[in-house]
This record gives structure tokens, sequence and C-alpha cells, in this order.
């Protein structure tokens, strides 16, 4: 016996979520036909609110949403597409932070001991295999990189100290040799095979002052 094919549908939307396997995803269908009328209609606006009123960063690749820019300091080509701190006038725009992903930036940001730009990498890679590395956005990255060429003075390597986050970091400091910038990774104290995101924001801190 299997479940009606509406439910049998849904189960299998969220089994596409990442960690989400098929049984969590079968409660998650069983909390929802419990839900009230209101609830699901909520839930449904806000997933269709994402698409239509999120916005991803031209620069960073960091989403926000447009009513958060206050100002117009967007430089050049695609202003006003700009991320609340790629148009922030006050971040230091010397510095660049490469992070996997966007609840990395978040983390960096709550430790309050950066003021630089980012970019969102998108991933990690746990071999230097050309399907991997594809997956990345390193196209975008030397495409930032080289529109600012003047402007970057250090490149911050940020990624997780996994084996992955490694692997990354090896990569991408062969992509970024050429550009002849000095680039740093975050300093010691972080738990190794830990993701950033776990990190307390003190030692997060001390590890970013730290970096070399
Ligand atoms: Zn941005």
């Amino acid at each position: 016996m299997s479940y009606p094919s509406t439910i049998q549908k849904l189960i299998e939307l969220f089994s596409k979520f990442p960690t989400v396997g098929p049984r969590t995803a079968a409660r998650f269908v069983f909390y929802l036909l419990k839900s009230s009328k209101e609830e699901i209609e909520e839930l449904i606006n806000s997933i269709s609110n994402l698409k239509k009123i999120v916005k991803i960063c031209s620069f960073c690749f960091n989403p926000f949403e447009p009513s958060q820019v206050s100002s117009k300091f967007g430089e050049g080509k695609g202003e006003g597409d700009l991320c609340p701190i790629c148009s922030n006038p006050s971040r230091d725009r010397n510095l660049l932070c490469i992070v996997e992903k966007e609840t990395d930036l978040i983390t960096i940001e709550k430790t309050k001991k950066y003021n630089g730009l980012y970019f969102i990498l998108g991933g990690t890679v746990s071999s230097l295999r050309k399907a991997d590395v594809e997956k990345l956005r390193i196209k975008e990255l030397q495409e930032r990189i080289k529109n600012h060429i003047e402007l970057i003075k250090e490149i911050i390597v940020a990624t997780n100290p996994t084996t992955e986050g490694e692997a990354t970091t090896l990569y991408l400091e062969r992509v970024l040799k050429p550009y002849n910038k000095r680039i740093t990774r975050l300093g010691r104290g972080l738990p190794v095979g830990a993701e950033l995101e776990y990190a307390d924001e003190e030692t997060l801190g001390s590890a970013l002052e730290g970096r070399k």
C-alpha cells in the first residue's frame, strides 16, 4: 500500500531538499496535513515571495531584499543590484573574503570583525576533478577580481576547516596566484572538521584577526 498520489508527490518534492530523506519528507507532509489553512497560506506566500522579492547580489551572490538597500552607492554597472554590504560606501573595498555559502557570510558578519566585501563561492570540492570544480563560481570570481584588480589588496579564503574546505582552499590558491594579491586564511583556533557556522563569534573573530 502506498500513499495517495498528492501526498506522494509532496514527499518527493521535500526529498529534494538538502539533508532531507523520504522519511523526514513524509513527516513534513503529515505535519502540513495537520496544519490550519492559514498556516498553509502563510507558507505558500512565503515560498512564492522568495523568488518575487529576494534578489541575488550581482557582485557577491548574497541574497537580499531591495528594500534593505537605502542608498544608491553602487558602482557603475549593475547599480541597484548590489546587496546592502556591497552598496555600503563605508565597507573596505581593499578586502575580499571568499566564503563557501550564504550562512558563512552571515556568521562572519555577526563577529563584526570584518569590514570588507565578500564573494560566495557556492560550495566546496572534495576533489580537483573538473566535474567537481565546475560547480563553483570560479569564472565569476575571476571576473570580479579582474574588474577590481586595482582596488583589491587582500583576498581572504574563509572556507570551512573541513577536508572539503581544505581541498577548496588549495584549488583557490592555484586559481588566485596569477593575480599577485596577498592571499590569507583564517588563523588558528577554529575547531578542525567543524563548520564556521558552529564556531562561536569570539573564536571566529580572533581567527579573522589572526589571519595570515
Ligand atoms: Zn553583495
